[in-house]
């Protein structure tokens, strides 16, 4: 399989040189030439694999250039951190499917594909015989996921900033309890967005960034989108063995437009009509649903909400959608994304139709979430995190008779404590990996929010040695 860029400005490429690559050198996005299609026959087979089985069928159809054998044993390595041998399990509540993607080590869905990921990276840097300095800003559950996904490997170090006191107390001691010497927690004083723009700042300055070989771990990656397609499938399979051959819908809680295009990908390789609607959830930052419901892709302020990690207004994997949008013309990709940097507004109103072939959408406010995690916890005895709510109560919304609905759980509840409280009267039971946190050692600088000083300390502290090829 062969990777272009949506703006069609680099040669094609292979799948690990588009894992190395991560942002495509001309500013757009990798993705796979084109998408392989499963005929019925082959999907039928694939009925009683476990995860990691069909992980592999999924992922080799995407990877030509890493040996079978290499492949398998990368996932199996990378599921088998998950503390449930389904990895994913579907909890079948009234009439939805709610499927858990946080039995990873750090209670998150991000795990799914950082876990994939860092040994990904180790594996190619031993082939490659390079090294990686990993650089990164989080606002909480991406800065632990990565740093979990490559703690102790030999060839990268890892450097994540995050806003000092400004992220919960159980995210600060995730990336902090990590004290493995390639891992670099930095607490900056300054906001989130101040973290940001000193990475985006320091991957801009090209010298430094090929002298340390600098990597990104954010949702732009292939390979993570790639990680997750395969729950989409797993779960279509699961829910096909015990209500047959039925259409069924996804709610998706949706921030960078990562997860659910993951999903968009899934639709266009199954069968036609495996599954019917992607159902897009935004909290009130909401410039997706405005872009499903209206064709309206245009820029607001960012407002904090209790579901975080949602809280995104230009979302980074819109431009591969985009790109599928545009008839997969590079060239057209490119003067849209162009105009959106120069006005934060695209009027795609004309792809309308084609866009709710694919999607319905619908955003959730912060009543709702609480309205929902409350009545769901009555209704159900489950409690929802944040994030899930809002997947829930637009997926409700939306719920059409007699179509099953799977509705993506992205976060453990116990994450985000005080919404729950507020939602239930009670916090919800901390897993006991979460409850040990509060014993272990903690390592972290901190720092003011001065690039020039985390760039030292950066150089101070990097991994060296060849780059890889
Ligand atoms: C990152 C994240 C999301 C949003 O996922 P995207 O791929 O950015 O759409 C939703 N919920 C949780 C808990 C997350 O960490």
């Amino acid at each position: 399989m062969q990777y272009i860029s949506t703006r069609g400005g680099i040669p094609a490429i292979s799948f690990t040189q588009a894992v190395m690559m991560g942002l495509a050198e001309d500013g757009g996005l990798l993705l796979p030439r084109t998408i392989p299609r499963i005929d019925a026959e082959t999907y039928s087979s694939w009925q009683d694999l476990s995860y990691t089985e069909l992980a592999f069928e999924i992922m080799s159809r995407f990877i030509d250039d890493i040996p079978a054998s290499d492949l398998r044993e990368l996932i199996n390595r990378s599921y088998a951190s998950f503390d449930c041998e389904d990895v994913v399990p579907l909890i079948h509540q009234g009439p939805l499917h709610i499927m858990e993607l946080f039995h990873g080590p750090t209670f998150a869905f991000k795990d799914i594909a950082l876990q994939f990921l860092g040994n990904l990276f180790e594996y190619l840097l031993e082939r490659d015989q390079g090294v990686m300095n990993i650089l990164g800003a989080t606002s909480g559950d991406t800065g632990s996921a990565a740093i979990y996904g490559v703690r102790g490997k030999e060839r990268i170090n890892i450097f994540i900033l995050h806003p000092h006191q400004r992220v919960s107390p159980i995210q600060e001691k995730q990336m902090t309890t990590v004290t493995d010497d390639n891992v670099f927690n930095i607490a900056i004083s300054g906001t989130f967005d101040d973290g940001q723009a000193i990475v985006k700042s320091i991957f801009n300055d090209i010298d430094f960034k090929n002298r340390f070989n600098l990597g990104a771990i954010n949702s732009i990656n292939w390979a993570r989108i790639l990680a997750q397609v395969v729950y989409y499938v797993h779960s279509c399979l699961h829910v096909r063995r015990h209500e047959s051959d039925k259409s069924l819908d996804f709610a998706v809680p949706t921030g960078n437009f990562g997860d659910i295009f993951a999903g968009f990908i899934a639709k266009r390789m199954l069968p036609g009509g495996t599954i019917h609607k992607l159902i897009l959830a935004t909290n009130s930052n909401d410039i997706l649903t405005r872009f499903v419901n209206k064709g309206d892709y245009s820029l607001s302020q960012v407002t904090p909400t209790s579901s975080p990690s949602m809280d995104i207004q230009a979302a980074s994997n819109f431009e591969r959608y985009l790109y599928y949008l545009l008839d997969q013309e590079p060239d057209r990709t490119r003067e849209a994304m162009d105009q959106f940097a120069q006005t934060g507004q695209l009027d795609l109103s004309d792809s309308l139709d084609q866009i709710k072939r694919d999607f319905v959408a619908g955003t959730a406010t912060e009543e709702d979430v609480i309205q929902t995690i409350s009545d769901f916890y009555q209704q159900q005895g489950y409690v929802l995190d944040p994030h899930t709510a809002v997947g829930v109560f637009v997926g409700q919304a939306n719920k059409k008779e007699g179509v099953p609905m799977i509705c993506l759980a992205t976060a453990h509840p116990a994450k985000f404590g005080d919404t729950v409280h507020t939602a239930i009267g009670r916090e919800p039971e901390l897993p006991k990996a979460l409850r040990d946190l509060a014993d272990l050692d903690s390592r972290c600088e901190l720092m003011a929010a001065d690039r020039g000083l985390i760039q030292d300390f950066i150089s101070n502290h990097a991994r060296h040695g060849l780059q890889p090829i």
